[in-house]
C-alpha cells in the first residue's frame, strides 16, 4: 500500500521523552495498558511528528485515560463516542495526525455502533483498542469480548453469551486496514501502529491487553500460548481470507490481516467535494456570517 508522502515524511528527530507527559499512569501494576503506551510513544518516534500535530482521543474505561500520558492534544471523551470526537477534529482540521484509544466496552458495547459507521466511514485516524476481555474500571464485569462460561461478578455461574470478534466485525463492515497487536509485544505493535498511521483511512489495531487485576484467564501467559504471527503466505489484500484468519481461535493469530489496495478517507471525500462546491461552500458560509 502506498504511504501517503505527507504522513510518511519524518518532521525531526524526537527523543521519547518528548512524547510522555508529566503525568504517571495510573493504570495498575502489570496491566498491558503499559505496554500499548510504550508502543505509542515509538511509533510517534518513528515518525517524528510534532507533538502539537498530534491529538489522542479516548472514551472512558481504564485504558481511555492513555491521552493523559501522551505530550500531545488529547480528548478524554463520552463513552463510546470517541470516533464521532475524532471524525469531527479530522475533518476541521486534517493536518493532524489523529490516534483514537479506548477498551473493548467502549468500542464494541455502548460504542458499537459508532465502531460500525468508523470502519465503512474510513475517516483518516488510527483507532488502538486495548481489548482485556473485561470491564476493569467498574470492577470486573464481562465485556462484548469475554468468552462464553467467563466467570465475573456479572456472570458468577460464567457468561452465556457469544464473544463480539472485532475484526471479523471491522473486515465485513469495510474497513480498510485491520491489524492485531499484543501488549507483551511492544515492538511488534509498535510496527503495526505505524503502519497503521500511514495508512490513508481508518486503522483499526485491536490489541491484546491483559487486566491482571480482574482478569485471570487471558492473561499475558495466556496469549502467549495461544498466539502466532500471520503466516507469510497470507494475502493482506485478500478481505475474505482476512476473515477467515480473524475467525479462527486456535492459534490466534497476530499481525496485519487486511489493508485495502485503494482507500480513500472520508475526509478526503468531504474535501474532494467542498473545493468542487466551492461557490455554494461561499454562498453557505455567508448565510452562516449573517445568522452568527
Ligand atoms: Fe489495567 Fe485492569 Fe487495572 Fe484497569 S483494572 S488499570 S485494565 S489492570
Amino acid at each position: 500500500m502506498p504511504d501517503s508522502a505527507a504522513s510518511a515524511t519524518v518532521e525531526r528527530p524526537h527523543t521519547i521523552d518528548e512524547y510522555k507527559s508529566s503525568a504517571k499512569p495510573t493504570w495498575c501494576p502489570g496491566c498491558g495498558d503499559f505496554g500499548v503506551l510504550n508502543a505509542v510513544y515509538n511509533s510517534l518516534k518513528v515518525k517524528g511528528y510534532n507533538t502539537e500535530d498530534v491529538v489522542v482521543i479516548s472514551g472512558i474505561g481504564c485504558s481511555s485515560r492513555f491521552p493523559f500520558f501522551v505530550s500531545a492534544y488529547g480528548f478524554h471523551g463520552v463513552h463510546g463516542r470517541a470516533i464521532p470526537i475524532a471524525t469531527g477534529v479530522k475533518v476541521a482540521n486534517p493536518d493532524l495526525k489523529v490516534l483514537v484509544v479506548g477498551g473493548d466496552g467502549d468500542a464494541f458495547a455502548i460504542g458499537g455502533g459508532h465502531f460500525v459507521h468508523g470502519m465503512r466511514r474510513n475517516v483518516d485516524v488510527t483507532y488502538v483498542i486495548m481489548d482485556n476481555e473485561i470491564y476493569g474500571l467498574t470492577k470486573g464485569q464481562t465485556s462484548p469480548t469475554s468468552n462464553v462460561g467467563f466467570v465475573t461478578k456479572s456472570s458468577p455461574k460464567g457468561s452465556v453469551d457469544q464473544p463480539l470478534n472485532p475484526l471479523a466485525l471491522a473486515l465485513i463492515s469495510g474497513a480498510t486496514f485491520v491489524a492485531r497487536g499484543f501488549a507483551g509485544k511492544p515492538k511488534e505493535l509498535a510496527d503495526l501502529i505505524v503502519q497503521g498511521i500511514n495508512h490513508p483511512g481508518m486503522a483499526l489495531i485491536d490489541v491484546y491487553s491483559p487486566c491482571p487485576t480482574f482478569n485471570e484467564v487471558n492473561t499475558f501467559k495466556f496469549f502467549r500460548d495461544t498466539t502466532q504471527t500471520i503466516p507469510a503466505t497470507h494475502s493482506t489484500s485478500d478481505r475474505a481470507a482476512a476473515i477467515e484468519l480473524a475467525l479462527q481461535d486456535d492459534p490466534l493469530y497476530l499481525g496485519l490481516f487486511y489493508q485495502a489496495t485503494e482507500s480513500e478517507s472520508f475526509d478526503r471525500r468531504v474535501r474532494r467535494l467542498q473545493t468542487a462546491n466551492a461557490d455554494e461552500s461561499a454562498v453557505m458560509d455567508r448565510l452562516f456570517e449573517q445568522f452568527s
